[in-house]
């Protein structure tokens, strides 16, 4: 068996679900390219070193740190260069990093926060797609152009809010609806080469960015959770490994017929108000 499934880069991978998609694709056989913003590089190198500890065919899994902030083009250029350097391709690229800013109504949404919120998640996921696929296609082409000899995938992080309208979150529900746009129109494109892009479309997951919506309403983390629960039809809110099963599947070989698709975790899907 090879030592490696391939090469896999996440974004936003020092915590959070990108955290766990990256645990969860070193155990199964990637090498990982892990990114976030240089001042979390304490919090990468910590994956970094549990990565360390995952051995995959008898080999310990290999993992690198490749810091950029995914909203420079620059950066994001050099993220994959270096990737390429380090581990010798991109076969997985997961543009996992988003933010979501306070949770105003429309009117108070300040164009700030408006326009860091797209910087992100919009042009952030756009560059990645970018500049992981120009070497995907690359990839393609020196491993003699015949789509099945690729295995090469996209994944993005959309939400449950870019299918479904939430009170309060204009501006990022906006920003994954067109996440959702870019994953289905690059699929397309992509595809004569053998290049799948799906994304994930959760609903609430317990991270820290849901921490934060707890904080801004006023309410205690524990209390948020459990008042968010009664909404969910499976009465949970979803894990960061919820997710990296998710992704796990959609990179695999059981996923190779899978592309443009925009999977919202049904058990995490808020319910609409009832009348
Ligand atoms: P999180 O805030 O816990 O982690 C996000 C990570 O992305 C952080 O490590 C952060 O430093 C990094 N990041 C932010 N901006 C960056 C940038 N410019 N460049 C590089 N890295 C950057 O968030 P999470 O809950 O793990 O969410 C991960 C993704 O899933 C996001 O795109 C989010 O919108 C999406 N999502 C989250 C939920 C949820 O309920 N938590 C639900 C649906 C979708």
């Amino acid at each position: 068996m090879s030592a490696s499934k391939g090469v896999a880069l996440v974004t936003g991978a020092g915590r959070g679900i990108g955290r766990a998609i990256a645990l969860r694709l070193a155990r199964d056989g990637y090498s990982l390219a892990l990114n976030d913003t240089s001042p979390n590089r304490a919090a990468v190198a910590a994956v970094q070193s549990e990565i360390a500890q995952i051995t995959y065919s008898g080999r310990p899994a290999k993992a690198v740190g490749v810091p950029a902030d995914v909203t420079d083009e620059g950066q994001v250029q050099e993220m994959v260069r270096r990737t390429v350097e380090e581990l010798g391709a991109v076969d997985v690229m997961v543009a996992n990093a988003g933010i979501l800013k306070a949770r105003p109504s429309l009117v108070e949404t300040s164009l700030a926060d408006f326009d860091a919120t797209f910087a992100v998640n919009v042009r952030g996921v756009f560059l990645c797609y970018k500049y992981a696929a120009q070497q995907m296609i690359a990839q393609h082409r020196q491993r003699g152009g015949a789509p099945a000899s690729t295995g090469c995938s996209i994944i993005g992080a959309a939400s449950v809010t870019s299918k479904q309208a939430w009170a309060g979150l204009s501006a990022y529900s906006a920003s994954k609806w067109a996440v959702r746009g870019l994953t289905q129109a690059s699929a397309l494109e992509l595809a004569p080469y053998g290049i799948r892009v799906n994304a994930y479309a959760p609903g609430l997951v317990d991270t820290k960015m849901v921490e934060r919506i707890a904080v801004e309403s006023n309410r205690e983390h524990s209390r948020y959770i459990a008042e968010e629960s009664r909404n969910i039809p499976l009465k949970r809110l979803g894990t960061p490994d919820d997710v990296a099963n998710l992704v796990a599947f959609l990179v695999s070989d059981k996923a190779s017929y899978i592309t443009g698709a925009f999977d919202t975790s049904r058990g995490t899907y808020k319910q609409p108000p009832q009348n």
